[in-house]
């Protein structure tokens, strides 16, 4: 990424914020742990953009509203799956979750560690599944919709995870999120026009 083509603000968090404004290698409203990476970017905005789009296959066969893949070093697909909380009758079962166990059956391994992997999923990564991509050797995390946005979308709780993006990079995970966001949420309200089911809805606020 060329700096005159953005726009890089440090927040106090330590976290990057990419602001584009030319680039369409880089949108804007993008976010990362790292210097930004436009490469690292465009594959992943084709291929969050692909799995927002196969979203409504997955929902239409009673997956949840959030789809992941994990990719190696060389662009090769390891594993896809879907949510399957509802279908499966598993609160355990998010799509990062699931993607990473099928990827550790694959390989055969419990630690990814060496295998240099990527993680691709339509929505920011839950309280419980960013403990479970931390334990699983996971080494590069994108993400598009928010969850700020899912939780006003769609209702789902995701937990209470201050700072995980900092703690990410403390333990040398790279993350970059709000990648085709506008086309995630998208999925996320089509999910809710079909009257689809919202298991764990958000917390209530109590002050
Ligand atoms: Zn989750």
């Amino acid at each position: 990424m060329k700096r005159s083509l953005c726009k890089i603000i440090a927040a106090s968090t330590g976290m990057l914020r990419v602001s584009a404004t030319a680039s369409a290698a880089a949108p804007a409203g993008i976010i990362c742990n790292e210097e930004p990476d436009s490469s690292k970017i465009a594959v992943a905005s084709r291929i969050i953009a692909g799995l927002q789009r196969d979203m409504e296959v997955y929902t239409d066969r009673g997956s949840g509203p959030f789809l992941a893949a994990i990719y190696d070093g060389d662009g090769n697909l390891v594993a896809k799956m879907p949510n399957t909380v509802v279908i499966d009758k598993c609160s355990h079962n998010h799509a990062e979750m699931n993607t990473i166990k099928a990827a550790e059956e694959k390989l055969g391994t419990y630690d990814l560690t060496p295998f240099n992997l990527k993680l691709y999923i339509t929505a920011e990564p839950c309280a419980m599944c960013i403990g479970g991509i931390m334990w699983s050797g996971i080494k590069e995390v994108y993400y598009g919709v928010p969850t700020q946005s899912v939780e006003k979308i769609t209702g789902f709780d995701e937990g209470y995870k201050p700072e995980w993006i900092e703690q990410f990079k403390k333990r040398g995970i790279v993350v970059y999120g709000n990648i085709e966001r506008e086309l995630g949420e998208q999925a996320l309200r089509n999910y809710v026009a079909k009257g689809k089911t919202i298991y764990q809805p958000a917390r209530e606020e109590k002050n």
